[in-house]
């Protein structure tokens, strides 16, 4: 089995460890991938740190330049990117297109966005003084990414970062490296300059340990579970470090009876089943207003019945295996628990038998606020629907729930779009669109789901220091 190297200081570097990287679709490992152990993990910050200095001081046009090559690269490989995505996660090989296609649309995005990094002069109101805002890249930064988008949850940090003058370090998650060698092999290709990104792999709490205590790197972004970023929390406390923290949701889907209801189905059915269900803003609780409840469930049964479960390299695929066992018994688990306490399963249910980690995609009805799946994350393709009245009780429901990263809303009602818009505790709102995700709009949590905004202008800002500069003159 080949074992693939980590990105060290500009070259590709082997080691004694590994860890072998299983196909989620057959339960068989296919690659291993080098880890490493603290004193490494310092070595590569320190390296990041000497990088830091050439790096922030190219113009913002140069960093561009490098960024835009990285993702011509990328560009390139995009099929083969996607394969091993499909491979290391398990998600309809389509999905996997999907996903590197955003990414190279995130590299290019901040590639742009880090030349509008912009500054400002106030008009002063201190003769003799004039007052300035300079934005200066923060210095290191170590990213944590997660394995249900490999390679963009990965890139959404470091493009920016890079962008910003910042130089990186990324751990991509155990289960799903490969796809971030794919990427280091790119910004070689695109003779980025050594040390400005690498990639580490090695035990997770190390690896956070080192980055929160070495002073050399500045800042920490992660993505994961709100129990991880607890943790990170915790630990940044000693230096006061600064976090960016994207983590768990539990997004509540609204369908109205005015809703345009193919829309909605088509909605659901995305927003609810995309990546297997395991996406941090899938649709968890389904609340279905009682004027066309039954006419939605009947759709929506038969939708999900007609899906194809699979090996996502198999064509025509739409519901992959489940990240691992662990994954998959936690998702039996919650259908059990909603079972136990009067849920109906209108469909699915069960594992499907052989090799892999495979699911029914899966139908509740009947459900009570108790149940584990109306507020634990699901991250699995089961779909709990609730029978509403009015709008005031969906939001309450809605809103019923430590987590805030994404609300979506089903209606043709501008005034009702309006007050969900205000009302929904969520970072990103889709209204009749249960795909909300772009690189131009911010991406992040309210509650329990994080810190901070990746995406956007604001993904930039998340990565510069803002400073005042006072400047006393002679008159
Ligand atoms: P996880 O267990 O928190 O792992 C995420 C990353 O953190 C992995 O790289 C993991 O490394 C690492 N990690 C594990 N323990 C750690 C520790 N003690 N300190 C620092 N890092 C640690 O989450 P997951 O199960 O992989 O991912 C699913 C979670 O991510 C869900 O909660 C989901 O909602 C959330 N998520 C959020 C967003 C968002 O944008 N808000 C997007 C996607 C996913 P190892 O793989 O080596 O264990």
């Amino acid at each position: 089995m080949e074992t693939k190297n980590l990105y060290l200081n500009g070259k590709f570097v082997s080691s004694s460890d590994a860890v072998t990287v299983i196909n989620p679709a057959t339960g068989e490992g296919f690659a291993r991938v080098a880890t490493i152990d603290a004193p490494k993990v310092r070595q590569a910050l320190a390296d990041a740190h000497a990088a830091f200095p050439a790096w922030r001081q190219l113009t913002a046009k140069a960093r561009a330049d490098y960024l835009l090559a990285v993702a011509d690269q990328l560009s390139r490989r995009a099929d083969e990117t996607a394969k091993i995505v499909t491979m290391e996660n398990g998600k309809p090989l389509a999905q996997s297109k999907g996903e590197v296609a955003l990414s190279i649309d995130h590299l290019r995005w901040f590639a742009e966005e880090g030349r509008r990094a912009y500054g400002r002069i106030i008009p002063h109101q201190t003769p003799g003084k004039r007052n300035l805002v300079v934005k200066t890249p923060l210095g290191v930064v170590g990213a944590i990414a997660p394995w249900n988008f490999p390679i963009l949850l990965g890139v959404r940090k470091i493009a920016p970062a890079l962008a910003a003058g910042c130089t990186t370090v990324l751990k991509p998650a155990s289960q799903t490296p490969l796809s971030s060698i794919i990427l280091a092999e790119c910004f070689d290709a695109a003779k980025v300059p050594a040390g400005v990104f690498q990639v580490i792999l090695g035990s997770a709490e190390m690896i956070a340990n080192q980055m929160l205590s070495d002073p050399l790197c500045r800042k920490i972004t992660f993505t994961g579970s709100t129990e991880v970023g607890k943790k990170l929390i915790a630990g940044a406390a000693a230096q006061v470090k600064p976090l960016s923290l994207e983590l768990g949701g539990h997004a509540p889907l609204l369908v109205f009876d005015d809703a345009d209801f193919e829309k909605a189905v088509e909605g659901t059915m995305i927003a609810k089943f995309r990546n297997t269900g395991q996406s941090c803003i899938a649709a968890n609780r389904i609340y279905v207003q009682s004027g066309i409840y039954d006419r939605f469930v009947s759709a929506f049964v038969a939708r999900v019945k007609a899906m194809k479960v699979g090996n996502g390299l198999e064509a025509g695929v739409d519901i992959g295996p489940l990240v691992n066992e662990s994954g998959l018994k936690g998702a039996l688990a919650q259908i059990e628990d909603a079972v136990r306490r009067g849920g109906k399963v209108l469909c699915g249910g069960k594992r499907i038998e052989g090799k892999g980690f495979f699911l029914e995609p899966t139908v509740i009805a009947n459900l009570h606020g108790e149940s584990a799946c109306m507020h634990e994350e699901t991250f699995a393709p089961i779909a709990p629907l609730v029978r509403f009245e009015d709008e005031a009780d969906a939001i309450a429901q809605a809103n019923a729930s430590v987590y805030g990263l994404s609300a979506y809303a089903f209606t043709r009602d501008l005034d009702r779009t309006f007050r969900l818009m205000e009302s929904l505790d969520a970072g990103t709102i889709g209204i009749n669109d249960g795909v909300p995700t772009t690189s131009v709009a911010p991406f992040g949590g309210v509650k329990q789901s994080g810190w901070g905004r990746e995406l956007g202008i604001e993904g930039l800002e998340e990565f510069l220091e803002t400073k005042h500069v006072s400047i006393g003159m002679g008159s």
